[in-house]
């Protein structure tokens, strides 16, 4: 089997690594790739954006399946791109995608299809959208409709943080036409934990929960960031909850989908709130997160090719999950300074030896081959992900592999782990 990956962060160079032990794949090609996924397979130059060359590419290589590791190409269309091409693709077409590339999109949905989520109002108009922040009153979340890397989203504490945020999306326009709408919601409290699903439009089957670290700093303080570290399972969401949140939010939302004509094929992400009244769905995602994905396929056991292939054919039904009973961890070594200006260019040192613990493995992001050396290129660098029989045991041999990487000017989390330690 001939596959093509499309991405080229940590995500990718995990489902790489993952796809690359199975006996059915090939040939593996990572488009654009980074230094990691040049270990695992070949690196062909073409962005994560560029539909006409990747499908050019599939067909003249006899690509037989892709994998697209984003959002973005997904959204734009890569899946029927590819099936117009006789080319099966993991995830969604582009109306199903909607349910991340468009916030209004998915509370739509949400409201159709009776899934518990926050209250909420779509406005188009600024003027509307300013009456109801002052009507309503802090806190409120404001969130531009369209994909903006995750930066989109003000969760307002006063009303004046909430006016501001509108001016800056609606009326700066600071991230474009995803700014034309804005959602405006409740703001929901307790701690998020992260549900993904494999679905083929009729069969479901979950994976183990998750839990992202998304602020930069200890304690969950500081700006945003693409996510600073991971595990699973998640204890605020233990396995025998799995079945209600897929009742509740997950067949739901696939009946939605296919009533509306497009039934749901990929990786349906459900972003949870695990509030005093219940679980609440604050997002979906189309596809794995990062770097959410790292531990996931550390603890997957099965054949990922021969899943995706049967999640992408409609046949789901045919294939079993098998998973690893341990805890994954992984923690993100990003460059100082990120979310904000970063050096680049780093020499990285001690892969190897982090890697020779057993059990651990070192997902690399923003990272390229140079003259034998691993270098850096972006702001979240490598992904230190370790295996342990317990969430501790997990905690401590990430950090303990951690501890051999050497790189000048970086930094990290010290306390992934400790909100799901806090629990037990
Ligand atoms: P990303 O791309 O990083 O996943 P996003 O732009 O899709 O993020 P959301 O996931 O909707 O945005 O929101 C980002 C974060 O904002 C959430 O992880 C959560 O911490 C916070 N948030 C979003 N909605 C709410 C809400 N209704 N109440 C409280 N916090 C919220």
């Amino acid at each position: 089997m001939r596959i093509l990956i499309v991405g080229s962060g940590g995500r990718e160079h995990a489902l790489a690594w993952k796809l690359r032990q199975s006996p059915l794949v090939t040939e593996l090609f990572i488009a654009p790739g980074n230094g990691g996924t040049a270990l695992e397979g070949t690196n062909v130059p073409i962005a994560d954006d560029d539909l006409p060359a990747l499908v050019a590419f599939a067909r003249e290589q006899k690509i037989d399946l892709v994998v697209p590791g984003p959002e973005l190409p997904l959204v734009l269309g890569l899946k029927e791109a590819l099936v117009r091409e006789n080319i099966p693709c993991f995830g969604p077409n582009a109306y199903a995608a909607q349910l991340e590339g468009s916030k209004a999109f998915a509370k739509n949905v949400m409201r159709d299809a009776g899934v518990p989520t926050a209250d909420f109002a779509v406005f188009d108009e600024p003027a509307d959208a300013r009456a109801y922040v002052l009507e309503k009153g802090a806190p409120l979340v404001v969130k531009a409709d369209g994909l903006a890397a995750g930066k989109g989203v003000v969760v307002a504490s006063t009303t004046e943080e909430a006016v501001a945020a509108l001016d800056e999306i609606m009326g700066r326009k600071a991230y474009g036409r995803a700014g034309d709408h804005v959602v405006v919601e409740e703001c929901l409290i307790g701690e998020e934990a992260s549900f993904l699903c494999f679905c083929d439009g009729d069969t479901v089957l979950p994976l183990p929960s998750a839990q992202d670290h998304k602020a930069v700093f200890d304690g969950d303080k500081g700006p945003n960031t693409g996510g600073m570290g991971a595990y699973s399972p998640a204890p605020v969401l233990p396995a025998s909850r799995y079945d209600e949140i897929i009742e509740m939010v997950i067949r739901p939302v696939m009946r939605e989908m296919e009533r509306r004509g497009s039934p749901f094929s990929g990786i349906l992400y459900a972003g949870l709130m695990m509030t005093a009244a219940g679980p609440k769905v604050l997002e979906f995602n189309v596809r794995f997160g990062d770097p959410e994905c790292q531990p996931l396929l550390m603890r997957l056991d099965g054949d990922l090719a021969a899943i995706m292939l049967a999640c992408a054919t409609g046949r789901l039904n045919e294939v079993t999950l098998d998973l690893k009973p341990q805890t994954a961890l992984g923690v993100v070594v990003a460059a100082k300074g990120y979310p904000g200006t970063y050096p680049k260019g780093m020499v990285i040192e001690g892969i190897q030896e982090a890697e020779a613990l057993g059990d651990i493995k070192v997902f690399q992001a923003g990272t390229r081959l140079e003259d034998g050396h691993t270098v850096s290129t972006g702001g979240r660098i490598l992904c230190v992900t370790a295996l342990g029989d317990d969430l501790a045991a997990a905690q401590r041999r990430a950090y303990e592999a951690l501890a051999h990487i050497r790189m000048p000017d970086c930094h990290f989390r010290t306390d992934i782990g400790a909100k799901g330690l806090g629990r037990s």
